[in-house]
């Protein structure tokens, strides 16, 4: 179908989009949307700014013929954004679509697992950090049990939206020491967990390195219990390390953006709720495509745009982290998804 890959300043391709679907959620992760600052009188965007989802999928399709072949649906919480499976219908149907994937916290997933899978979604990760509800409990910022994320979990399962990927992230003397009994109890439901190390996204959560436990350290808590040996990514720009048990059954990863990030490989572009494109996880901004969508420009020039943003694009930031960086402006996770 002609597609052409665009690549920016370090010659690294347009290949994954991630939409942010809203800046809503049901959870308020502290490490996330801190509870304090997101209360009752937080205001989120206004309907209206929120692109539509034919808006989305103007810009899927354009993206799609700029290489990009994997579309991940996250949020915030991407199940509370009304009929969100008309959005993954829509997107399904793209020509040029190879994978579609979306990110949850699986607490409204038992509902949403079948029409998901129906309209088109290939797969599905969820975000569990711990197994042990008491400390799932403080890290939801909601008092919320697993009950229902183990619910949808099931679900997702029975709908076929498999092999399903958790994710947890690992935070010191929060979860680490429940980081073996998720590993496990995902060995035996035949589940991928990918262990994410603390990130100093956005500016809301008083990230210090101190929290953070390295990727290297979680895999050796792992294979004390169960051995496993490192295996090669399943794509180029795989941000997970795999390491597959020997006895042969599973897997699991972890995402070591902190301690051996990954920026050399970085082909993704995030879109916002409010149709900004921004091109790093930790970009003090985004480039306002709503404008070009509702300003009655042509595909052709709002392609023009994206090859513009792209061809300018010099984000390394996890390979640049300092002390100074982290106190950088940076637009916040809820905005843009994982
Ligand atoms: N609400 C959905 C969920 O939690 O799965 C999707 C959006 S959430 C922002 C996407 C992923 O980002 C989640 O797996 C979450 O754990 C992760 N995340 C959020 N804040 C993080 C942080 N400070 N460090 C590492 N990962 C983080
Ligand atoms: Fe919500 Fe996901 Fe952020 Fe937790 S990580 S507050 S579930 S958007
Ligand atoms: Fe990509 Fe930015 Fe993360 Fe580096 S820091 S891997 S450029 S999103």
């Amino acid at each position: 179908m002609g597609n052409s890959l665009i690549f920016d300043t370090l010659n690294r391709p347009l290949r994954d989009l991630r939409i942010s679907v809203t800046d809503r959620c049901n959870f308020r992760c502290p490490y996330c949307m801190p509870a304090e600052i997101f209360g009752d009188r937080y205001e989120f965007l206004p309907r209206a700014d929120l692109l539509t989802f034919e808006e989305i999928t103007r810009v899927v399709n354009i993206a799609v013929e700029l290489g990009v072949t994997k579309v991940r649906i996250t949020g915030g919480e991407p199940l509370v954004r009304q009929n969100i499976e008309e959005l993954i219908g829509m997107i399904a149907a793209v020509d040029g679509v190879e994978d579609l994937a979306m990110t949850t916290n699986a607490y409204l997933l038992s509902g949403y697992a079948q029409k998901l899978k129906d309209a088109g979604l290939q797969r599905i990760t969820v975000s569990l950090d711990s197994l042990e509800d008491d400390i799932f409990q403080k890290m939801n910022g909601r008092g919320f049990s697993t009950a229902r994320v183990l619910d949808g979990i099931k679900a997702a399962k029975e709908a076929g939206l498999q092999p399903i990927k958790i994710n947890a992230v690992v935070q010191k003397g929060v979860n680490n020491h429940t980081v073996v009994g998720l590993a496990e109890w995902c060995k035996s439901n035949g589940h991928t967990p990918r262990f994410i190390e603390y990130m100093d996204v956005g500016t809301l959560n008083d990230w210090k390195l101190e929290q953070v436990v390295a990727a290297d350290e979680i895999v050796e808590l792992i294979r004390q219990k169960f051995p496993a040996d490192p295996v090669g990514p399943t794509y180029p720009g795989e941000v997970a390390k795999r390491y597959r048990y020997k006895d042969g059954e599973g897997e699991f990863g972890v995402i070591s953006s902190v301690s051996q990030p990954f920026c050399g490989d970085c082909s993704r572009m995030r879109l916002s709720p409010e149709g900004k494109a921004v091109t790093c996880l930790f970009a003090e901004s985004g480039t306002d495509l709503r404008k070009w969508l509702r300003n009655g420009s042509t595909d052709d020039e709002i392609k023009d745009a994206i090859i513009g943003i792209w061809g300018e694009r010099e984000d390394r930031y996890s390979e640049e982290r300092s002390e100074e960086t982290v106190k950088r402006k940076k637009v916040e996770m809820y905005h843009i998804g994982g």
